[in-house]
């Protein structure tokens, strides 16, 4: 069933993808590694692999159910899970609904302030470049992605942006902003778009809708405690993790 692992495909600073039998897949598995501000901030953070192959999971199921398309197929193991393999369009979509991040601090909104509707940004994968802001006209000079692949993939970030807030919601988190990678599927007749990488608290952001405390990548980033036990905790309001593994670290 192309289950067995090969050769190592890439190696990134969260996860590694290795080949399988069957060209159309990958196993993707969760490396406990956390960076920040492109790798200057390096730390490895033991049980996160675990945690964000659980959230992942469940987000991307989640998002199959209402058929916004994944590449998910299934989790293997407590760090690895089964992918279609992707062409990735390489540019990371991001949705905001509150001011966070690099948009408070380019355009001097408070963090905090909620969007008058869901912003859709582009920025160019590109880790030598500082990953940039793009727009629309760039991406289709560059022919990153075609106008009217454009169009479906704001149709998805928005529609998925939607869901999420209300499944976040539910369990009283607030959905502040993500980011998103859109691979090209080849498996079905011809090509079709779906949600490649992960969604986790590492490519969120997630406040306690009470409190607003950040349970996300921030923690991090910020040296605000410890993310294992902020990304234990929104596995736990899901009931994500197997009985015996409540906590992933303690
Ligand atoms: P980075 O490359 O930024 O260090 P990761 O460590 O998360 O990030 O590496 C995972 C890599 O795998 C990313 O470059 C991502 O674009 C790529 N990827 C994710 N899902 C798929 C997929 N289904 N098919 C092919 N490549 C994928
Ligand atoms: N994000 C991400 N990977 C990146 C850049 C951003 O997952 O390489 C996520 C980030 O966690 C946040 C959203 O995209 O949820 C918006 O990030 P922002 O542009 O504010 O950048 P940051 O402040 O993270 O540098």
């Amino acid at each position: 069933m192309g289950l067995k692992k090969k050769k190592k495909l890439y190696e990134g600073k969260a996860k590694i993808l290795y080949s399988t039998d069957n060209s159309y897949t990958v196993i993707q598995h969760f490396k406990d590694e956390a960076t920040a501000f492109n790798a200057k901030k390096k730390e490895t953070i033991e049980g996160k692999g675990v945690l964000n192959n659980f959230l992942s999971e469940f987000f991307m199921l989640r998002l199959n159910s209402i058929n916004i398309p994944t590449h998910f197929i299934k989790r293997l193991n407590m760090r690895e899970q089964l992918v279609e393999k992707c062409e990735i369009i390489p540019l990371e979509v991001v949705v905001r609904n509150i001011a966070s991040g690099s948009l408070s601090k380019r355009l001097g909104i408070e963090e905090g302030t909620r969007l008058p509707r869901p912003l859709v940004e582009f920025y160019y994968k590109d880790d030598s470049l500082n990953d940039p802001l793009v727009t629309e006209s760039q991406i289709s000079t560059f022919e990153w992605a075609s106008e009217s692949e454009l169009g479906e993939i704001f149709e998805i970030a928005l529609r998925t942006n939607d869901f999420l807030c209300g499944l976040l919601l539910a369990v009283e988190l607030t959905l502040v902003d993500f980011k998103i990678e859109i691979g090209r599927s080849h498996r079905s007749e011809g090509e079709k778009l779906v949600i490649a990488d992960e969604i986790s608290p590492d490519t969120c952001r997630l406040w306690d809708s009470n409190t607003k405390r950040r349970l996300d990548k921030d923690v991090f980033r910020l040296n605000k405690g410890s993310i294992a036990v902020a990304y234990t905790e929104v596995a736990n309001r899901f009931d994500l993790l197997p009985k015996n593994v409540k906590r992933v670290i303690e």
